[in-house]
């Protein structure tokens, strides 16, 4: 049985970001996902919003992790070469909602985060597609947008890189506590070690309850989406909110960091992690977007999407459990989470460096090597790369021209893509207007020359989602 330092249950950005922190400080790691890659939670589903941290409660862990997090976040996704742009943000209020801009003010300043309140004319120049209701709004300049799936990804990658494994399709399904180390079961195997961390978001509380730690109650809040088509990209310069609800943030308007636009989230009370849209859902965001922004398109809406908060109680949960010792619960990682998640980890190393000496690695690997993209290339750069390598000649994904090259390595990569969404999320093939209509079935090839199965074993996603299931020609549809 493989033992460790430090457990990680969970691929999310939280999971991924503490596994990262850990490895770079020398403790052996594990990380163990149940699904087939990471990012296949509210890590894959969200805004991509770097909040600012002007609306967090002052006081509370979510505040302080936002603040923190958000000074961590442009290093970050810059060694790891994540798509990201501090493009800040604007709170659009109509006439009659200064009140609600000078609330968000004051927690701003309470925050520490910079804001202020500016004209419609001021903001004008930084938004000039604000609906003609819009007549003053609050400006956080730190905040920003980044690929949220990639941010993951990348922090799994740099983890293994210094010496971290991690595990895909290992749901922990019991915990046993045997002299004084945990061993957790999954369907690969059992993994012993002396500390686990719970990072398993909406299955947090099952998994506190099979260790014997503290049980808690998780509410489930779905959020539903809008993406746009990338020739929409050039319209929305910032995020743009509505004064917040009690409900949430509200539905924005913002930019992808790869180039697209979404409108949304909603915030529907759901019974579990359910991502299923709902079409009302959808019309409460046609309703919502024209508020503050006066250009909807969405006839260039190329699909949508819905990503699931799991809440527990008003605030984040980071400690040890009283129940159990060296067993930490990160649970109720809503909004800001994304931010929140490279200070998380920083707590959680100063936790478990309590427990275990952990210190910065001179040898770790810091900056992670810039993947080269085939529409970032100069036509020289083309040449010589198709000259070294043909697969770079060969474009798979039309919309997004993505090479087999790419893919290739992508299926390669220190987190191998072995199923056609994890391609995706790392490369884009299928991320443009015809959303995998042309390129799907030869991703599904590649994978499946590159990883030795039959093509009927290449899946979608996560488990029974294969999708060549009959030889057209020789099966008998009946
Ligand atoms: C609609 C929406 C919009 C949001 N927008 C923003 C935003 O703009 N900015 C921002 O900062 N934050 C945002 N958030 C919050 C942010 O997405 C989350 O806080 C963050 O992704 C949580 O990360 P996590 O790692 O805790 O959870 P997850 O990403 O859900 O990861 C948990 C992982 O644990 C795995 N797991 C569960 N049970 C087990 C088990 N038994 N064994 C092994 N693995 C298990 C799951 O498969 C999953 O991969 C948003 C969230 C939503 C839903």
């Amino acid at each position: 049985m493989k033992e460790t330092d430090v457990i990680v249950i969970g691929g999310g950005v939280v999971g991924c970001a503490t596994a990262d922190a850990l490895a770079r400080r020398g403790a052996s790691v594990v990380l163990l996902e149940k699904g087939d890659d990471v990012a296949v939670g509210a890590s894959r589903a969200n805004s991509g919003i770097v909040h600012a941290g002007y609306d967090c409660e002052p006081g509370t862990l979510k505040a302080r992790f936002n603040r923190r997090g958000n000074e961590m976040m442009w290093r970050l996704v810059r060694e790891l070469n994540v798509p990201h742009r501090k493009c800040g943000s604007l709170v659009a209020a109509p006439e009659g909602g200064e009140e609600g801009l000078r609330q968000l003010l004051d927690r701003a300043k309470k925050n520490g985060v910079r804001a202020e309140i500016i004209s419609r004319e001021r903001a004008l120049d930084i938004e000039p597609n604000l609906a003609d209701k819009v007549s003053s709004c609050l400006y956080a300049p730190d905040a920003g947008i980044v690929s949220p799936y990639k941010l993951t990804i990348k922090l799994a990658e740099r983890a293994v890189l210094n010496g971290a494994e991690v595990v895909t399709e290992a749901e922990v399904t019991a915990i046993a506590c045997v002299d004084g180390k945990y061993v957790l079961s999954t369907q690969k195997g059992d993994f012993k070690c002396r500390v686990v961390v719970n990072c398993a978001g909406a299955g947090a509380a099952g998994i506190n309850a099979a260790a014997g730690a503290e049980t808690f109650e998780t509410e489930f809040r779905r959020g539903d989406y809008f993406v746009l088509d990338t020739t929409e990209g050039c319209n929305v310069s910032t995020v743009v909110f509505p004064l917040p609800t009690a409900a949430g943030k509200g539905i924005l308007v913002a930019p992808t960091a790869d180039g697209n636009v979404i409108y949304g989230p909603t915030s529907v009370p759901v019974a579990g992690a359910d991502t299923a849209v709902a079409s009302d859902a959808l019309d409460e965001i046609r309703r919502a977007v024209p508020l503050t922004y006066a250009r909807p398109a969405f006839n260039k809406c190329i699909r949508v999407y819905a990503g699931v908060r799991a809440i527990v109680g008003h605030d984040f949960t980071v400690e040890e459990s009283r129940l159990r010792k060296n067993f930490f619960t990160v649970a109720g990682i809503c909004s800001p989470g994304l931010t929140a998640a490279p200070a998380i980890a920083e707590y959680l190393v100063g936790l478990i460096g309590e427990k275990m000496p952990l210190a910065e690695r001179s040898d770790a690997v810091t900056v992670l090597p810039h993947a080269p993209r085939l529409t970032e290339l100069s036509d020289d750069e083309i040449n010589a790369f198709v000259a070294h390598n043909p697969a770079w000649g060969r474009i798979v994904c039309r919309c997004e021209k993505v090479t087999e090259a790419e893919i290739v390595a992508a299926v390669h990569s220190p987190v191998p893509a072995v199923t056609v969404d994890a391609v995706k999320r790392r490369v884009r093939a299928g991320m443009g207007r015809c959303q995998g209509g042309f390129c799907a079935p030869r991703v599904m090839e590649i994978i499946a020359r590159e990883t030795g199965v039959p093509l009927s074993a290449v899946r979608k996603g996560g488990a029974g989602s294969e999708i060549a299931v009959i030889k057209v020609g020789e099966a008998d549809y009946d």
